[in-house]
């Protein structure tokens, strides 16, 4: 359901059509609801549960008994920029100078600086469907049209070259995309990829944002960057940061990288929005690029062991479809047929946002609705909770399953 604000004055009407994040406001209202004394397992939250790397913590404690503890260059440290710079071209192929590399107060803020700097009122930004919630909203804020291109769990949720093709209007400017995905978890292979590559190079209008976040939570897939496929350096910004791989959400800490022009206009709005992300997280990005990649293997390899548990769990729940994900840290199975059901307070289950009602009052799991990813059919469960934790959320969510007539 869309959220209204009552304001006694006119806002501003982009950000009155805004919708906030539903992922943020689920987590917090499970954070509520166990405050308020129920014993809540949150499924909700899109954050790794485990600590941030011994060496990422103690570059930190250095930095503030050093007293690196004032503004920065508004786009990062030069050493930060040339270490990620340094990695996109060892690990990802793109051949980027640290002028081309903006650090920002996590790749959310990277994203939506993207959006600002290409798109204008009338444009269209084309996205996947089921979406990461923000993507529609920072297009929405800049006056543009999000234009949803639906893909389904048969497709494994990947949109194919002939629907991008399909999709593409002489006012298209931008593609957002995202892989591995959230929510669905979905993987473009290398060739999928090149294929879509491919019809947008037939329309030099369009620009990508590519947003790889989950990027190192990978499990039987191979992960490739838009910006390096051909032809597309020059009209991808590469979005990533530390979050997700590194267990640091709580950081703020994300980059773009790509054409100077773009990342130099995206820079001039950081400079008069936000400054630099925090001198000691910068600091703390620095440690995490340069240690070793143990810890962050130890916990894909426990992703992976909580994915494969629940799709265990989830292949016994009557009629709900779930394709396999190849990375990131979410199931979207498809629950719709579960729709209409009435659960025993007379409670009628009318789409996803009363099925994650339902699950989050009457069984004490909190998960997101698929209606905010675009995808009413769907729910979101996120398995970045411990495998007791796990094990408990997937009996109760069996338990209530059951108790729908
Ligand atoms: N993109 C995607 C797809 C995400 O799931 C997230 C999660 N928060 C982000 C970007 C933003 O990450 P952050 O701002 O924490 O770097
Ligand atoms: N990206 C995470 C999620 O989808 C964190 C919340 C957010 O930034 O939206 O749950």
């Amino acid at each position: 359901m869309p959220v209204e604000i009552p304001s006694p004055q006119p806002l501003n009407p982009h950000v009155a059509a805004m919708q906030p994040s539903a992922t943020l406001a689920m987590s917090a209202r499970a954070k509520a609801r166990r405050r308020a004394g129920h014993d809540v397992i949150s499924l909700s939250a899109g954050e790794p549960d485990f600590d941030t790397p011994a060496p990422v913590v103690e570059a930190a404690h250095q930095a503030l008994r050093e007293g690196f503890t004032h503004y920065t260059p508004n786009a990062g440290i030069p050493e930060l920029r040339e270490a990620i710079a340094e990695k996109l071209r060892r690990e990802n192929g793109l051949e980027v100078e640290a002028a081309q590399v903006l650090c920002s107060n996590g790749a959310k803020q990277s994203v939506a600086q993207a959006v600002l700097a290409l798109c204008q009122p009338g444009d269209e930004v084309l996205i996947p469907a089921p979406y990461w919630v923000s993507y529609p909203e920072m297009a929405r804020l800049v006056g543009a049209t999000p234009v949803i291109v639906e893909t389904t769990p048969e497709s494994h949720y990947t949109m194919t070259p002939e629907q991008l093709d399909d999709a593409i209007t002489e006012r298209t400017r931008l593609l957002v995309f995202n892989s591995p995905s959230n929510p669905t978890g979905a993987v473009y292979s290398p060739e999928e990829m090149a294929a879509l590559a491919e019809v947008l190079q037939a329309h030099e209008r369009v620009f990508v944002v590519s947003d790889e976040i989950y990027e190192y939570v990978l499990f039987d897939a191979v992960h490739t960057t838009f910006g390096a496929l051909p032809g597309m350096a020059e009209r991808t910004v590469t979005v990533n940061g530390f979050s997700k791989g590194y267990a640091m959400t709580g950081w703020r800490l994300g980059y773009a990288a790509g054409p100077q022009w773009i990342i130099s206009a995206m820079a001039k709005v950081q400079s008069q929005f936000t400054s630099a992300p925090s001198s000691i997280t910068q600091k703390a990005g620095l440690a995490a690029l340069a240690m070793s990649r143990e810890p962050i293997e130890e916990m894909v390899a426990a992703f992976r062991r909580r994915r494969d548990f629940m799709l265990d769990r989830l292949a016994h729940w009557p009629e709900v479809d779930c394709p396999k994900p190849e990375g990131a840290f979410y199931l979207f199975p498809d629950i719709s047929s579960h729709f209409g059901r009435t659960a025993s307070d007379g409670t009628v289950i009318g789409g996803s946002e009363d099925f994650a009602m339902y699950l989050l009052e009457q069984h004490d799991v909190a998960t997101v609705a698929g209606h905010a990813f675009g995808a009413d059919y769907g729910l979101r469960l996120s398995y970045a909770a411990s495998m007791e934790d796990l094990e408990k959320a997937a009996t109760r969510i069996e338990a209530a399953l059951d108790g729908l007539n």
